[in-house]
């Protein structure tokens, strides 16, 4: 057997065109811009990436995207006044400060100062209790992005074991939540899970977000099983030549993909969703923000 490969780099411009044809809408009927603000305080690399591109997609999406870069010994106080002028202003709709701060801040104090109708990410207090309550909420994008993947698959989730391999609280628990909410038996599996092989192996759906690579082996997948691998790792590749590396995810993609029914490569699987997620967040928050109907299929 060979597994289907979910193409997400697709799908997830799929959702950019429905954003995209969203926020022309609202421009054209209501006069209003969807507006995302990115904080950046230092200098790390990945996060310049990451940051640079979010810019990049929220303009092609039709959005205004504004961008502040705060210097790494920014003082938290200083922060927490940006993220204030944020909430108020009326032109920015989303606000994310890209993680992780710097260590002399409170990653949790400065979450928390958000605004909730501007929580983009869905990390803020309110918003994770929002979700694990069954109310209306702010949804991370990563498991957003694999949600979307999963009912786009199966259309219905109800009654499938899922296991989630991770608990951390930008990925596990609320992927754990979402899948619960559309009527999954839920295991969340972690470091300190025991026999995690036989655990995967009862999952018709497994979500791989540990940050081990390919950890998940082909004997622990169940036959015809849906694997989600979030995971991103960066390992050797002497073959492409001396200090070359290439992307892996958390899955042995190569053998999993003979016993599984479906499988997200990496990269070009569930990363693609994340910003295509976050842009579907903005639109939201920016409906919801103006008391506008929310376009249907963009949020849990
Ligand atoms: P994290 O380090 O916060 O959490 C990892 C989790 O894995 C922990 O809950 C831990 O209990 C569990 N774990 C660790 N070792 C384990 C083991 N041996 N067996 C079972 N569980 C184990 O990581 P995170 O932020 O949730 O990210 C996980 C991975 O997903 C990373 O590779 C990260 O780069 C990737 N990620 C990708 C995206 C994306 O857009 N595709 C977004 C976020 C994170």
């Amino acid at each position: 057997m060979s597994a289907k490969i979910i193409d997400g780099k697709a799908f997830a411009a799929e959702i950019r065109g429905r954003v995209g044809a969203e926020v022309a809408r609202l421009k054209a009927e209501h006069d209003i811009t969807p507006g995302l603000a990115v904080v950046l305080v230092g200098e790390d690399p990945a996060s310049q990436v990451y940051v640079r591109s979010k810019g990049r997609q929220t303009i092609e999406a039709g959005m205004n995207s504004y961008e502040h870069k705060l210097p790494a010994d920014t003082p938290e106080a200083d922060l927490l006044a940006l993220i204030e002028r944020l909430n108020e202003d009326p032109a920015v709709h989303g606000v994310l400060v890209q993680l992780p701060l710097p260590r002399h801040m409170d990653e949790a104090a400065v979450i928390n100062a958000i605004s909730p109708a501007k929580d983009v990410d869905g990390f803020h207090i309110l918003n994770v209790g929002r979700l694990a309550t069954g109310q209306k909420a702010m949804v991370p994008c990563t498991p957003l992005g694999c949600l979307m993947m999963l009912r786009d698959l199966h259309g219905n989730l109800s009654g499938m074991e899922a296991v989630v391999i991770g608990r951390s609280n930008i990925v596990g628990k609320p992927m754990a939540q979402l899948l619960l909410r559309d009527s999954c038996t839920v295991t969340i599996a972690h470091s300190r899970t025991r026999d995690l092989p036989g655990v995967v192996k009862r999952a018709d759906i497994v979500v791989a977000a540990v940050g081990r690579p390919e950890m998940v082996k082909d004997e622990w997948i169940k036959p015809g099983a849906t694997v989600i691998d979030v995971g991103i790792n960066r390992i050797p590749a002497p073959e492409k030549g001396e200090g070359k590396t290439r992307l892996v995810g958390d899955v042995d993609f190569e053998s999993a993909a003979k016993v599984a029914g479906a499988i997200t490569p990496v990269p070009g699987g569930v990363g693609p969703m994340t910003i295509a997620c976050l842009l579907a967040n903005t639109l939201t928050a920016c409906c919801r923000i103006h008391g506008l109907p929310e376009p249907e299929g963009l949020t849990a």
